[in-house]
């Protein structure tokens, strides 16, 4: 069995991986890189191999940096199946169209740009002809646990990674041994989305490691500072700001206000979803109850429910979402994105930062350099549409909401598949090196951290 480290590799965006064995070639993900310009650029050079020399692509999950560069690699070339679980191939279609819809904008907008300076413009990385092609090639699987047959002697199953709705751990058999990929993996305890499911024992593992350096804060602290930060800001008359990514954050949080509402432990308020792409998220949730966990199956039976109760309102159009602002406060505004890097978070921003009554609750990662970044950091003032906004509401971060395992649940779950081959993928150099000596001092494997584009035998 040959592997090559196509992204994810020392990096935590571009998931992809090339498996050769039994005369196929297997791509597992095809992510986007996300980050600096320079890490950026690395999604316009040439694949490390010939797309359409590749049979299969096996997708983990619908996230932009695990799926994010399929229309590319169909655009280059591609013509084979893409096989996942039902729910990430409808979740990835919206992803891609998104995504698709925001590289035309850009390469528009540095085209416009570079023609002024008298030189060429760029293309979109990919345009929604690409993401068309690239949904016809989906092809979901049964289930989780279903072996599926991909010839010549090799096949797949597909494990509940627990870390969105739809992921998946993806388990290669071939002649030579198993290989297990664990994708993103999940926290425990999570809204909606099931626990990370035990990994069978396999030969060979490669393993994210975003966060094996780290132990999350519970849950239900988060909660409670999700609870008191709108008992905070709403009776006094302001508006909370909940910037959010679409898929799972945004439908979590939905989740647990739903909760807090049924207990009578929520101010009266109104509450926005205001994303569109949240909302179409929010809708495919809807037609898989049965990937939910048990308590989620349980709260989705019935109505009032999370996604239809009494505050909560969607908003659509870019005029509902101006309309937000023109009312009374009393507003919990779930907005993307979720990094304040774009999106309708930008204008809420704008009407609420310079309140001292007004709040902002962080309940997702903020990457260095970006404006939610710098929120978190405490700024005193932001530009937006090039105005000076001063920061005075207050702003809390939320920590406990985390879709991925930390230290704990990934040594769990390495030393449950107790493979001979173990290499950590999809985390920065620190956490990495955490990692890696936590693993050999405790399980006595010796972890490989690969370079992008290495290729190894095992
Ligand atoms: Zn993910």
């Amino acid at each position: 069995m040959k592997i090559t480290f196509c992204g994810a590799a020392g990096t935590v965006t571009g998931s992809s991986h090339l498996v050769e064995a039994n005369g196929l070639r297997v791509l597992l993900d095809c992510g986007l890189f996300q980050g600096s310009r320079e890490i950026d650029e690395r999604n316009r050079s040439p694949f490390p191999f010939d797309p359409a020399s590749l049979d299969f692509v096996l997708l983990s999950h619908a996230h932009l940096d695990h799926a994010g560069l399929l229309p590319r690699l169909v655009h280059d070339g591609f013509t084979g199946r893409i096989l996942c679980t039902p729910p990430t191939a409808a979740i990835a279609k919206l992803m891609l169209a998104d995504s698709a819809h925001l590289q035309v904008e850009e390469a528009a907008y540095r085209t416009r740009k570079a023609k002024r300076r008298g030189e060429a413009g760029t293309p979109p990385l990919y345009d929604m002809d690409d993401v068309l092609r690239t949904a016809d090639l989906f092809q979901p699987i049964p289930g989780y646990g279903d072996l599926v047959d991909l010839g010549k002697g090799l096949s797949c199953v597909f494990h509940d990674a627990g870390h969105i709705l739809g992921s998946a751990c993806i388990e290669l058999r071939t002649s030579n041994g198993r290989l297990l990929f664990s994708g993103d993996l999940g926290n425990r305890h999570q809204p909606i989305v099931r626990d990370p499911s035990t990994p069978p024992h396999v030969d060979v593992v490669l393993v994210e490691s975003t966060y094996g350096d780290r132990v999350h804060r519970s849950i239900e602290d988060s909660i409670a500072e999700l609870r008191d930060a709108i008992h905070d800001v709403i009776p006094g008359g302001g508006n909370v700001l909940v910037p959010s990514f679409a898929l799972e954050r945004a439908q979590e949080v939905l989740y647990e206000l739903f909760l807090l509402w049924t207990r009578h432990d929520l101010p009266q308020c109104r509450i926005y979803l205001d994303s569109p792409l949240a909302t179409s998220t929010t809708r495919v949730f809807e037609r898989f109850p049965d990937y939910f966990d048990d308590e989620g199956r349980k709260v989705f039976s019935q109505r009032p429910n999370p996604f239809d109760f009494p505050l909560l309102h969607y908003a659509q159009t870019t005029d509902e979402s101006k309309q937000i602002n023109a009312q009374p406060g009393g507003n919990v505004i779930i907005a993307g994105s979720g990094m304040c890097t774009g999106g309708r978070i930008l204008h809420h921003l704008r009407y609420n930062l310079w309140n001292a009554a007004a709040g902002v609750v962080f309940v997702g990662y903020q990457a260095v350099g970006t404006l939610g970044r710098n929120l978190v950091e405490g700024t005193k003032s932001v530009h937006l549409f090039g105005e000076e906004v001063a920061v005075r509401a207050k702003v809390w971060t939320v920590n406990g909401f985390s879709s991925h395992a930390d230290q704990p649940i990934l040594m769990d779950w390495i030393g449950k598949a107790k493979p001979r081959d173990l290499f950590l993928v999809h985390g920065e150099s620190a956490s990495q090196k955490a990692l890696q000596s936590k693993i050999q001092s405790d399980l006595g494997i010796v972890p490989r951290i690969p370079a992008w584009k290495e290729t190894v035998t095992v």
